[in-house]
């Protein structure tokens, strides 16, 4: 049993998980809400340390991370379990995954960061599923990885904790954020939480010197509106800092949500030209193809700096942080020390 960090022992044998925000109160031989957190007679253990269900080499810009070692490959690993239940899940095989029965391989941090180096890749991801459930084995790769000078990156939904969050600080370089809406409404119906506690944790990965890149998956019908999406963008500008990097994506119809189809392309569009009106440096399309709503330009003179064709990238006019053409510096993270 591996027992986790951030817990407290309650005197009627229950325990209180104080990993993210659902701060849950488990009894004996109970898990959390995440499913691989669980009671064991007074005791909170961390079921998935150290056990794998996913392994795979992906161009960074994959994430999606445009603004933190571009062009750069980086070595990914999920486990199972989530603590949001969202109806659109992309990866539910393994959110949704029990832990009796999961296919699980073991890989001991060490190792993780061993294959990441002989891979060529010059960062470790946690993604595919949250990573925050995945705490204390992500706390203990991260600090070798730093070690080794190798970038960190959660690719998470947000609802970590302070405390949580403070844990990681010295090891975890990047945090790409999800904000997948911007009422608490949504946050409720759709994945099972609240928003204001990943709008917490944004602005404290800021304060605390992570890079940060939002992504917003948009919704025909539950999260479109121009009005919501002005307010989340000014949101951002006004509290992350009209240089955040911000990735709006198309939905497509998976898992629970079939009830609806993709986001028009138009849709994107309009919201990429209305961050662009509000200020916004940096806004992005995603999963459909639009190269040139996809390029990093010169905020300054509109250079472009980075070209993107689907995962590939190349960078055209940078020279370390700045423009080439016009010395502005960008706000974007070449190498890790
Ligand atoms: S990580 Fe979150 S969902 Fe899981 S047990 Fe802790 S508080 Fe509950």
């Amino acid at each position: 049993m591996h027992e986790a960090l951030q817990y407290r022992k309650n005197d009627d044998g229950s325990v209180t998980c104080s990993l993210c925000s659902h701060r849950c109160t488990i009894r004996d031989g109970k898990h959390g809400i995440c499913g691989v957190r669980r009671n064991e007679k007074g005791t909170l253990s961390a079921e998935t340390y150290g056990r794998i269900s996913a392994e795979a080499i992906d161009p960074i810009e994959k994430k999606p991370l445009f603004h933190y070692l571009p062009g750069t490959l980086s070595y990914s690993l999920g486990g199972i379990g989530c603590n949001f239940h969202c109806e659109h899940c992309q990866n539910w095989h393994i959110s949704r995954s029990p832990i009796e029965g999961a296919r699980l391989r073991d890989l001991a941090p060490d190792e993780g960061v061993r294959r990441a180096v002989a891979g060529g890749c010059k960062s470790i991801s946690w993604t595919y599923n949250e990573p925050t459930i995945w705490h204390e084995y992500t706390l203990d790769m991260g600090t070798i990885a730093r070690t080794k000078g190798l970038g960190t990156i959660y690719v998470t939904n947000g609802y970590i904790t302070e405390e949580a969050l403070r844990d990681l600080a010295p090891m975890l370089g990047a945090f790409r954020v999800d904000i997948k809406a911007f009422t608490d409404d949504f946050y409720k119906k759709v994945c099972g939480a609240h928003l204001q506690p990943v709008l917490d944790s944004a602005v404290l990965a800021r304060e605390l010197g992570m890079h940060i890149e939002t992504v917003t998956l948009v919704i025909p019908g539950l999260n479109d509106g121009m009005d919501e999406m002005d307010s989340l963008i000014r949101w951002v500008i006004g509290h992350l800092g009209p240089d955040t990097p911000m990735h709006f994506s198309a939905f497509h119809p998976d898992y629970q949500m079939l009830d609806r189809g993709a986001t028009p392309v138009a849709t994107l569009e309009k919201i990429y030209r209305r961050a662009k009106e509000l200020g916004l440096k940096y806004p992005y399309t995603g999963n459909v193809y639009k190269p040139e709503l996809e390029n990093t330009y010169c905020p300054t003179c509109g250079t472009t700096l980075i070209e993107r064709r689907g995962f590939a990238s190349r960078l055209v006019a940078l020279d370390g942080r700045q423009c080439r053409n016009c010395g502005e510096t960008i706000e974007i993270v070449r190498n890790v020390t």
